[in-house]
């Protein structure tokens, strides 16, 4: 299998005729080899229009939906910037080509040490993976001048809108668990001023933790 010939079919027909612009997130997406981000057996599929099961039911997300939620950032590289839901480690390390640092906190350690690996061993070096409840955010290295949550919540948590600086911008979707959510960007102004704008329906996994869903229930981890 050609990777490099899939990954700039993938950059065409799913991304730029789709609208994506972001000349930086188009070439990010075009570097970025996400075979590698993809367990063995799905990996002929891995530059294919759909998300993949990536272990203890969790998904990485089709390609549209990463460079969509990723492009409405407006990431211009000095940034550092905090992700919520690791999973594979594939947004992170999309992120990490455009911006200064990046810092990913996963609930699931198994799914946080196996991203840690993944991406020290192809080079990406200006992220960190923290295990955690990223409904919380990481006060230690805030504030951060965009976040983004890769999992659904029942609204955006009060300690990551506490922790996105000035002018930044916070992307997440919100809506019922197992239903109807809407991809939400809440930007701060300089004055601390919060405004929310909705950029339409979408469908993620759920934000399990103190300010997102609850856990611990039957049938979950
Ligand atoms: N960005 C990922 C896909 C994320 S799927 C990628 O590129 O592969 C959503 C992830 O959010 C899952 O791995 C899930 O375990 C995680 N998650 C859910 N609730 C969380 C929380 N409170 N804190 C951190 N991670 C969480």
């Amino acid at each position: 299998m050609d990777f490099a010939a899939a990954r700039r079919q993938m950059v065409k027909t799913q991304l730029i005729d789709r609208g994506i612009e972001d000349a930086r997130v188009l070439s990010a997406f075009a570097e970025v080899p996400r075979h590698e981000f993809v367990p063995p057996e799905q990996i002929l599929d891995a530059y294919a229009d759909w998300p993949l099961p990536v272990g203890l039911g969790q998904t990485i997300s089709q390609p549209y939906v990463v460079a969509l939620t990723i492009e409405a950032l407006h990431l211009r590289g000095p940034e550092r910037v905090l992700e919520i839901g690791t999973g594979s480690g594939y947004a992170a390390a999309i992120l990490s080509h455009l911006c200064q640092a990046v810092y990913t906190i996963e609930r699931l350690e198994p799914l946080a040490r196996a991203a840690r690996e993944r991406l020290s061993r192809l080079g990406f070096k200006n992220v960190a993976v923290y295990h955690g409840d990223g409904s919380l955010g990481w006060p230690d290295a805030a504030p951060f001048a965009a976040i983004l949550v890769s999992a659904a919540g029942p609204q955006v948590p009060r300690a990551l809108l506490d922790q996105l600086a000035p002018g930044g911008r916070l992307i997440m979707p919100v809506g019922a668990e197992y239903g109807a959510q809407e991809l939400v960007c809440v930007s701060k102004d300089r004055d601390g001023t919060l405004r929310r704008e909705p950029l339409g329906g979408v469908r993620f996994v759920p934000l399990l933790g103190a300010q997102g869903f609850p856990t611990g229930r039957s049938g979950e981890d």
